[in-house]
């Protein structure tokens, strides 16, 4: 995936240095020197034959007990969908992806890029829910043709999760992104970055409220620290990582819920949900719950949770404990390799399989979208197609999805042509799927 950048003084650097250790330093004095300036940094996209020029925002990052200065690259108003496919800016048209599912001005894009959204429930502690925490995909449910697709009027958490994940670009891959998905602390920044652009109320940049929780980072550490402390009592917060363990325990008052992510022992943090949460996390995302019954390392997926709790602290010993009592939690189910979003385990072959033979390609996300959206699995971004090449997995075996597989089939045979788009039947073919599409430089890449 081309993610150089040109900055105005000349001087080229890669996208991908800001979340690796050994770069990114020399990446932050890049947009320091260039944040401000009249001309802008550009990547190598050309529209209409213009460069496509990128903002320099400025937010803060963790150092220690210290926020520090910082900067990362943002897209120009609307101007995502005019990058090319395999650019890490791109970002399909609102109304296509996802996002599409919403009512207009769910979420808004502002005169800066920035984004503004309107939660089921806002952060602030005196907000009340609006509607239900998760839109249901009931299996059963059914729409007639030429009905129009629901809309949904708010974001759920989930809807904000898939936004976040998307911002930050982790529903790209690429086969250059190496490692950089393993190391904590470029993925907080990553996210806290992106967070800082989405507002959830006026002046309120999401990444206020968000903590992350991971292992090997004691930079995030703090950072829980100092938002849990600066919302305490006013707000909730949001708590983001890879999910350890959802269990009921016992308590003195009875049953809870509780829930662990990794690395969270170096975080002095205890969160807990109402019983009824297990149940009803099972229901809604059964495969990252069965996932989570089995050891660690005999999971084949993992799952991302996004919880939304009242925080309080208490300091003992100079160690500042922080107590989380979560009343909202989304999960997401992932590829262990690159955290790419998986909706079934046919998808996590589909990924694995992706991931495996270097390919790039991007997992269009759903949000809280109708599952009638039509909305590829996958698209592959290294065919040479500069609209990407759709991938759909055809996986259940009904009578209103097999009429689903049909409308579809049409759709991309009207829009790509026979050829340039592909599908897996995996009802009646389970073991083997079609070859993938080319990459425009397999041969060459093939040693
Ligand atoms: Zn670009």
């Amino acid at each position: 995936m081309p993610d150089w950048i040109t900055f105005p003084n000349g001087q080229r650097g890669r996208r991908a240095w800001s979340n690796d250790p050994t770069y990114a330093r020399r990446w932050q004095l890049l947009l320091e020197v260039a944040h401000g300036q009249e001309r802008r940094p550009i990547c190598d996209c050309v529209h209409d034959g213009q460069a496509l020029e990128l903002a320099v925002r400025r937010t803060t990052r963790q150092e220690g007990a210290a926020l520090v200065e910082a900067h990362h690259l943002a897209l120009m108003p609307r101007q995502g969908p005019l990058h090319q496919v395999n650019c890490t800016f791109y970002q399909a048209s609102p109304r296509e992806g996802g996002q599409g599912g919403y009512e207009d001005g769910v979420v808004e894009e502002r005169a800066d890029g920035s984004l503004h959204v309107t939660l089921r429930r806002g952060l602030k502690i005196h907000d009340q829910p609006h509607g239900t925490a998760v839109i249901e995909r009931d299996p059963n449910e059914r729409r007639n043709a030429g009905e129009p697709v629901p809309r949904q009027a708010r974001m759920t958490e989930l809807g904000l999760l898939h936004l976040l994940w998307e911002q930050a670009g982790f529903n790209k891959w690429h086969h250059r992104i190496g490692n950089a998905r393993r190391w904590w602390p470029g993925m907080r920044q990553r996210l806290a970055e992106a967070a800082s652009d989405i507002f959830v109320a006026a002046r309120q940049p999401l990444s206020r409220r968000l903590a992350t929780v991971g292992y090997a980072d004691p930079d995030g550490v703090q950072a829980l620290r100092r938002i849990a402390i600066a919302s305490e009592g006013d707000w909730r917060i949001m708590l983001l990582g890879i999910v350890d363990a959802i269990e009921i325990r016992d308590s003195r008052n009875g049953q809870f819920v509780s829930f662990a992510f990794d690395g969270m022992r170096h975080y002095d943090l205890t969160i807990g949900a109402d019983v009824h949460w297990h149940a009803a996390l099972t229901q809604r995302f059964p495969t990252a719950m069965t996932s989570l019954r089995h050891a660690r390392d005999q999971r084949n997926i993992k799952v991302i949770g996004l919880v939304t709790a009242r925080v309080s602290t208490t300091v003992k010993d100079k160690i500042v404990r922080i107590s989380a009592q979560a009343e909202d939690i989304a999960l997401m189910e992932v590829a262990p390799t690159g955290l790419i979003p998986v909706e079934s385990n046919y998808e996590l072959r589909i990924a694995n399989a992706l991931i495996g033979d270097n390919r790039a390609f991007t997992k269009p996300l759903r949000y809280d979208a109708h599952r009638d959206t039509v909305h590829p699995d996958f698209v592959l971004t290294d065919t040479g197609d500069r609209r990407g090449t759709p991938m759909e997995v055809f996986g259940r075996d009904d009578e209103d999805y097999a009429e689903r597989v049909l409308e579809k089939v049409a759709y991309y045979n009207e829009i790509f042509g026979q050829d340039d788009w592909w599908h897996w039947n995996a009802v009646t073919n389970p073991d083997n799927w079609p070859p993938f599409p080319l990459a425009i430089n397999q041969n060459h890449r093939r040693r």
